[in-house]
This record gives C-alpha cells, structure tokens and sequence, in this order.
C-alpha cells in the first residue's frame, strides 16, 4: 500500500465503507462524538477496547496539532432491555433489584466506569453530557419530527414513522439501512419475532419517546403525558447540541450501527436535513472464548480482575498499561480475542519496548546514523494516517527497538540529531498517541515487589504471634499506598492500584 503523507490522514467511514481522505468543517478543529456506556453495571473489558480505541483517535487527533471537542454521553436513562422498544429501562430494573435510587445506581457505575478508564489512561472527554440532563432537548426534536410529519403519537408514545421516512429518503444519503447495509425487508424481518406492541404501525417503526407506565420510576412531563425518552433520541440531541447539527466524526462499537446509529441518522435528517456526523466510525468487538463480550449472556471480564488476577481464567495480574498495549496490538475495526495467554505474550513486549526507551537516552552518538530514522518517522505516521493502524505502527515501533538494542551492543549508531528525533518520535506515538504508559517492571528481582513481600512476611510473622495490632497495621498502611494484599490459600498476593 502507498505510504500516506505525513498530514494526510484516511478514516475508514462506515457510511461508504471505504477510507476517505479526512477533511474537518472547521479548519484545525474536529467534532467527535462517541457513544458513551449505559451505567447500569460496571464497565466490562469489551466496553473499555471500545473507549480506548476512540481515546486513541482522540489522542492521534490532538497529537496532529488539531484542537478536539470529544463529547462522551453517559446513558442514564431510556435504555430497554430490548432493542425493538421493550423490556424494562436498565437502569430502572437494576434500582428495583437493589432497592436503590435510580441515580444511585447511574453514579455508582459512573464512578466505576471513570475509575477503570483512568486507570487504563484513557484521557477525560472535553463534555461527558447525561441523557437525563436534555431531556428538554430530546422533547424539542421529538416534537419537531412530529412537526414535519414523521412521527405519530399512539397510546402516549411517540414513533418514527419508519416507512414514510423511507418512502421520501428511498435511497443515498439518509436512507434508512444506509449504514448497517441492510435493506427495508431484513430490517423488517428483524424486528418481527420480538415486537408484541400493536401501538405501533410497523414493526419497524422506532419509540422517539415512551410512555411510562404507573411502574416506571424514571419518568418526565411531556405534551404526550409522562414518559422518558427513546434510547436513540438522546445521542440525537447531545451531539448536535454540542457540535452543530454536522460534525466531523460519529464513533461507538460496531453492534451500535444498528438500530442505534441508523435511527440517530433518519432522526438527524428530518430534524436537520442533515446525518450529524460526516464520517462515522465503529470499533470491532473483543471476544471472550471466540464470543462477544457482552454483560447480557455474562460473558464478561470485570478489568480490576485483570490488574489482580483474581479470575480463574488469568494466570496471572496484568498492570493496566500491558492491558492497553495489548489493545493497540490489533487494528480497532478487527475482532480482537481475549486470552491469558495473549495477554502473557503482549506483556513480554511492552517490557522488550519500555527496557529499549529506558535505555535510549544513555546510548552513545556518533557521527553518522546506521538507520534512516527520518524515513522510519515518516513510517510511523503512514501507519496512524492508514485509518488509525496501530498493529503496523507498533511494527515500525519494533523495528527501531531492534536498532536501538544494536546499538546498546556497539553493533549500529546514531547521530546526536537523530537519536533526539528518535526518542521524541518513539516517545509521542507510545506515550501520548496510544497512550501506553511506561511503568516500572514488577517481578521477582524487582525492588518494589521485594519490598512488599517483606512487609508480607512481617505480617505473617505479626499474624503468628497474634500481634494483631501490627498485622493490621501493615495492611492498612500498604492500603492507604493503593497496595491491597488478599489471603488466599497458596499465601498472601497483593495488587496495586494505580
Ligand atoms: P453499553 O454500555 O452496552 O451501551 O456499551 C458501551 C460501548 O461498549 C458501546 O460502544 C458498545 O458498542 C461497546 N461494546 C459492548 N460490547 C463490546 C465488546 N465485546 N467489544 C467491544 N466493544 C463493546
Ligand atoms: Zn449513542
């Protein structure tokens, strides 16, 4: 393939599934929206590949000089358990199973949802809006699409008129299946099997805004009485609140284009005459034992056991910025497959890269370089301009640590011009682009894992002589540092929060 140039950057656009050239509407500034968790429990690994494929993007954007408003959504409310409009609303049920305040339950998992991304180096959005904060938003467009005539009220509900939309938009840009490839008839077939609603007038038909039954706890006045807002809505209304009614990108995981991201676009273009987004971008899955992760079949990876090893699944812990690298090891758009063995393996090159920047700054220089490390430059930025491909950047990546262990061992030399413009090229794709963080190796001969097993062993020792004042002591102590020990059965392991 032919090498991008340096401030060419292609975007694999979902709408016409293939990479364009990306231009911004304003000059040096970018619009991104992404779809943001519904915070009913906490974030699973799958969730997390997602935000920290787009955090990567964000990332990417600002390290070429653009100024970004990345908007995050918090789902907060409208969510059903179903996508054909039916089933309780996720954060509702959830509050009802724990006999909790629904925004108890939205700031639990919020908390926990900030804690792990943070943890993995995911940097803050620049606006993270909640649904239940624009629902006078959501009420506007509603209201406004049922204005123009593509909408219909039925028993307190308000429904997208689906097939008139589709009659007036029957192909190109806007047309409902536009972006998930699928036809009229699939969508209906689809929908068909789970729709026991005889409110709408087709299956296919999507709720703008529901109504709540006497049930419902999370509800709001409305001119159709009370009810909450359809899940689609809510993106609809936060993104062209905050980035215009276009925008430059539109991101979320790929089992978000539909229904989720066609609705958003058939709502946009009767509200708007416009799609929202100009080009709209979606991360492929991480799979668990060749299965989508996913919290409704529980097939899921709770991420804090990962950076404890508390799952029989995990040989061992792994730190949170080995998690990442192992991420940035496969192309966001491609299916990635979780194994502890995978991770074992990932681990053992982020060492091998981190043990190679660590050394940079001590080689000696000479006068003339071995390695072109303009053009390997050149390379690095190729690869991020090919629709963000992290895998063959971390090949090129690779290639420079090999000159870098040559030269440790006298076997290839840099000049002090280039050695500088390698270490600050290798520094700012790791570190500030994918966001991979250069932490001190714990393992056996390691000071700090050394320390804390003597701490352990006091403990131990405290514990036998029933000196239960300093056992406690040394663990609440360790605690307050972000070490948390755990006794199992083989001893006492430890974890460190980061
Ligand atoms: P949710 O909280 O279910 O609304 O999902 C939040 C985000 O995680 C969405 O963008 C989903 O597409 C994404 N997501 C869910 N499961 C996975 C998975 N197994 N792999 C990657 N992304 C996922
Ligand atoms: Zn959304």
């Amino acid at each position: 393939m032919e090498p991008y140039e340096e401030n060419e950057l292609y975007i694999y656009n979902s709408l016409s599934g293939r990479k364009e050239k990306f231009t911004t509407l304003v000059p040096g500034r970018v619009g991104m929206y992404v779809c943001g968790p519904t915070v009913y429990s906490n974030v699973h690994l799958g969730n997390c590949r997602t935000f920290i494929s787009f955090d990567m993007v964000f990332r990417y954007l600002s390290f070429l000089g653009y100024k970004v408003r990345y908007v995050r959504n918090i789902t907060d409310a409208g969510h059903l358990e179903n996508d054909a409009d039916q089933g309780e609303d996720k954060i509702a049920k959830k509050a009802r199973l724990e006999a909790l305040e629904p925004m108890e339950i939205v700031q639990r998992y919020t908390d926990d949802f900030h804690c792990v991304l943070r943890l993995l180096g995911n940097r803050i959005p620049s606006i993270e809006p909640t649904a239940t904060g624009h629902i006078i938003e959501q009420i506007g467009i509603t209201q406004d699409i049922l204005d123009k005539g593509y909408a219909y009220v039925s028993n307190g509900s308000v429904y997208f008129d689906v097939e008139k939309y589709n009659r007036e938009h029957p192909s190109g840009a806007g047309s409902y299946g536009e972006l998930s490839g699928r036809n009229i008839d699939e969508l209906l077939e689809g929908t068909r099997a789970l729709d026991g609603q005889n409110e709408k007038r087709s299956p296919r038909d999507f709720a703008l805004w529901k109504k709540a039954s006497p049930y419902h706890i999370m509800h709001w006045s409305s001119p159709w009485g009370e009810g909450f807002p359809g899940w689609h809505m809510e993106c609809s209304a936060m993104s062209t609140k905050y980035l215009g009614e276009t925008f430059d990108i539109h991101g979320g995981g790929m089992d978000l284009k539909f229904p989720h991201h066609e609705c958003e676009i058939a709502q946009n273009q009767v509200h708007s005459h416009s799609r929202g987004a100009r080009y709209w971008m979606h991360a492929n899955m991480l799979t668990l034992n060749g299965r989508r992760m996913s919290k409704s079949t529980g097939n899921i990876l709770n991420p804090r056991e990962l950076f404890s090893g508390e799952n029989d699944i995990l040989k061992k812990a792994f730190p949170p910025a080995v998690v990442r690298f192992f991420i940035m090891q496969a192309h966001y758009r491609s299916v990635l497959d979780f194994s502890s063995d995978a991770l074992e393996a990932a681990e053992k090159g982020y060492y091998r890269l981190m043990e190679a920047i660590d050394k940079l700054p001590g080689l000696p220089v000479s006068d003339e370089s071995t390695f072109d490390v303009k053009q390997w430059r050149k390379k690095c930025y190729a690869a991020m301009n090919d629709d963000f491909n992290t895998p063959v950047l971390l090949s090129h990546i690779f290639e420079a640590v090999g000159e870098i262990n040559k030269a440790a061992a006298g076997q290839a030399a840099f000049a002090s011009d280039d050695k500088e413009l390698l270490c600050d090229t290798i520094k700012g794709f790791v570190y500030e682009v994918m966001g991979i963080e250069n932490i001190e190796k714990s393992g056996d001969g390691d000071i700090t894992d050394g320390l804390i097993k003597i701490l352990i062993e006091q403990r131990l020792q405290a514990r036998e002589e029933r000196n239960w004042a300093l056992s406690d002591q040394i663990r609440d102590r360790l605690a307050a540092l972000g070490i948390s020990l755990k006794d199992g059965r083989d001893g006492t392991t430890y974890s460190i929060e980061r």
